[in-house]
C-alpha cells in the first residue's frame, strides 16, 4: 500500500509534512478530545427530506443504517437555545430564499418535479444549503459519538446513482467533448443559488417513471463513473481539479471508514477489512492522494479562520459556554497547532482576478457544491445520510472560509453584525477534519496489516 511522497498536487505542502508535522499524535489527540465534548458531539440535522432530484428514493432497511437520535433533554440547554433560527441570526437581506432564486434565475420551478424543496435557503457566501429550523421542522439532534460512520451495507444502484450525481456536479463550465457528461443538462444561469435539473441523470423524462433502486441490469447501462470524470488526468483548470479532488477525497475517506470498521457478516464482528481497502483505495493511488488533499484544505481553513473561531464566544447564541472552558482550550490549542504548520493550501491561487472567467467560475463552483448538499437528501441510508450531510457541510464551511471572505472579515469580528458562521458549521468543520484525520490513521493501520500479510504473519 503506497505511501505517497513529494508535493501534494494543487496544494502547497508535501505528503511528508502532513505525516510528520500536521497529523501528529498531539494534533489528532486534541481533535479527538474536541469531538467528544458536548459542544461538538451534538449535531442537528434533517434526515427526512425528500430527494429533490428524483422520486422514489429506495431506503436501506439494514439495522446498521439506522440512526440513534438524541432526545431534546440530552442536549445541554445552552445549545438548544443556541440553535437560533439561521435566518434570524443572519441579516435577512443576505439570505437567498428559493422564491428569490426563482425570480433571479427566471426559471419557473412550480411544475418541476425535480425542483428543490422550499426549505432551501442560503446566503451568497454559503457553499451549502441550510437546514434552517423553521424550514426543517423534522430536523433532529444526533449524538455523533453514538452513531459512528462505518459499514452499513448500503450499496447497489441506489448508492451508485448518488455518487454519479455528485460527480456530475464536477462538470460545471465547459464539458469535455465526447464526455458522457455532455448535455442534455440544464443549469440555471447567472447568480442565485443555481440548481441542476437531475432528470438527465435518471434518464427519465420530467414527471416520467419513478426511480428508486434500478432493476438489475439498468446500472450496467449507466456510464462508468471513472473514465471521463477524472479531471486531474485531463487538461483542466485548477478550480475544476480542486472541486474533483474534494469530492473524490470525500468518497475515498468514506470508503476508508467503511473498510476500517467493517462487519464480517459470518462472524458478526467489526474489524478492519484489508481486502476492501485494497480494492477501493490502495489500487487507485490518486484516491488516497485526494484524502490528503482534503486534509490540507481543511487544516488551511482552520488556520485561516482560527482567530474568528476562537472568538466564537462573542457571537450571541453560538457561544461555547463558560462552563465548557475545556472545549475552548482544546479549540485554541488545535488552531494554534494548525497555525504553527507550514502553509498547506493557497486559496489565493484560486479564482484569480487576472482570469476574466473567475467570477463565473466561482459562482458555478459554489452552485455545484450547493447542489451536492441537496443531493445528500437522496442518500437512502440514514446513517450514511447523516455523515454525508455533516461532511459536505464541513467541506462547504472550509470552502466558505477560504473563498468567500477576506482576511479582514475573519479577523475583525465586529465588522459583520451577523455571524459569518453558524454553530452547526463549526461543528461540521471540526468533525469533518476529525473524519479525515481518522482516515489517515486508518491508512497507516492498513499499511501495517499489509506488511504483516506480506511477511506471512
Ligand atoms: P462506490 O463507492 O459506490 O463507488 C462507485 C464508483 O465510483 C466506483 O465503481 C468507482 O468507479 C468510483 N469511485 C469509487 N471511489 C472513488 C473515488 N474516491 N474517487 C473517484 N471515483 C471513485 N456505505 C456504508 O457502508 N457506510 C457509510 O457510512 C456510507 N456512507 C455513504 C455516504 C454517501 C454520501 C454515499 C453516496 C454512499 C455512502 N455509502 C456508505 C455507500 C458507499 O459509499 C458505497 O456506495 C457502497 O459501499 C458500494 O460501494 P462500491 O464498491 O459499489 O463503489
Amino acid at each position: 500500500i503506497c505511501r505517497p511522497t513529494g508535493q501534494i498536487h494543487d496544494a502547497c505542502c508535501d505528503y511528508e509534512t502532513v505525516e510528520k508535522r500536521l497529523n501528529t499524535p498531539k494534533f489528532y489527540q486534541t481533535l479527538r478530545e474536541l469531538v467528544e465534548t458536548n459542544y461538538f458531539r451534538y449535531y442537528k440535522v434533517d434526515l427526512y427530506r425528500d430527494c429533490p432530484f428524483w422520486s422514489e428514493n429506495g431506503l436501506c432497511m439494514n439495522q446498521a443504517c439506522g440512526v440513534e437520535k438524541a432526545s431534546e433533554d440530552e442536549i445541554p440547554e445552552e445549545f438548544r437555545s443556541s440553535q437560533l433560527s439561521s435566518v434570524a441570526a443572519a441579516d435577512r437581506s443576505e439570505v437567498i430564499f428559493q422564491d428569490d432564486q426563482k425570480k433571479t434565475s427566471g426559471r419557473d420551478t412550480s411544475a418541476d418535479p425535480y425542483a428543490p424543496p422550499d426549505s432551501c435557503v442560503c446566503r451568497e457566501t454559503d457553499f451549502c444549503h441550510w437546514e434552517a429550523e423553521e424550514f426543517s421542522p423534522e430536523s433532529t439532534w444526533v449524538d455523533l459519538i453514538k452513531n459512528p460512520e462505518r459499514f452499513t451495507g448500503y450499496a447497489g444502484p441506489g448508492a451508485n446513482r448518488v455518487w454519479k450525481a455528485i460527480y456530475e456536479e464536477n462538470c460545471f463550465g465547459a464539458v469535455p467533448k465526447g464526455s458522457f457528461l455532455e448535455p442534455p443538462r440544464a443549469k440555471s444561469s447567472g447568480g442565485g443559488t443555481g440548481f441542476v435539473d437531475k432528470s438527465s441523470l435518471t434518464g427519465s423524462s420530467k414527471g416520467g417513471a419513478a426511480f428508486g433502486f434500478s432493476p438489475p441490469g439498468l446500472s450496467n447501462l449507466m456510464p462508468s463513473l471513472q473514465a471521463p470524470s477524472d479531471p486531474a488526468a485531463n487538461e483542466q483548470c485548477l478550480e475544476k481539479r480542486v472541486f474533483y479532488r474534494v469530492i473524490s477525497g470525500l468518497h475515498a475517506s468514506i470508503s476508508t471508514h467503511i473498510c476500517s470498521d467493517y462487519l464480517d457478516q459470518k462472524s458478526g464482528e467489526w474489524s478492519p477489512n484489508l481486502e476492501c481497502f485494497v480494492s477501493r483505495i490502495a489500487q487507485h493511488p490518486e484516491r488516497l492522494q485526494n484524502v490528503y488533499f482534503n486534509y490540507v484544505l481543511l487544516v488551511r481553513a482552520l488556520a485561516r479562520a482560527g482567530e474568528y473561531l476562537t472568538s466564537f464566544r462573542l457571537k450571541k447564541g453560538h457561544a461555547i459556554p463558560v462552563s465548557e472552558q475545556r472545549t475552548l482550550t482544546l479549540l485554541e490549542s488545535l488552531v494554534s497547532q494548525a497555525n504553527q504548520c507550514p502553509p498547506t493550501f493557497d486559496e489565493a491561487s484560486m479564482f484569480q482576478a487576472s482570469n476574466p472567467e473567475a467570477p463565473m467560475l466561482k459562482q458555478q463552483f459554489r452552485d455545484s457544491f450547493r447542489n451536492i448538499s441537496s443531493i445528500m437528501d437522496c442518500v437512502g441510508c440514514d446513517k450514511c445520510r447523516l455523515w454525508g450531510k455533516m461532511q459536505v457541510n464541513g467541506l462547504g464551511t472550509a470552502m466558505k472560509i477560504l473563498f468567500s471572505f477576506d482576511d479582514e472579515d475573519l479577523v475583525d469580528v465586529e465588522k459583520n453584525p451577523a455571524p459569518l458562521l453558524e454553530r452547526s458549521e463549526l461543528v461540521a468543520l471540526i468533525n469533518t477534519l476529525h473524519r479525515f484525520a481518522e482516515s489517515l490513521n486508518a491508512v497507516e493501520t492498513f499499511r501495517q496489516m499489509y506488511q504483516r500479510e506480506l511477511k506471512g504473519e
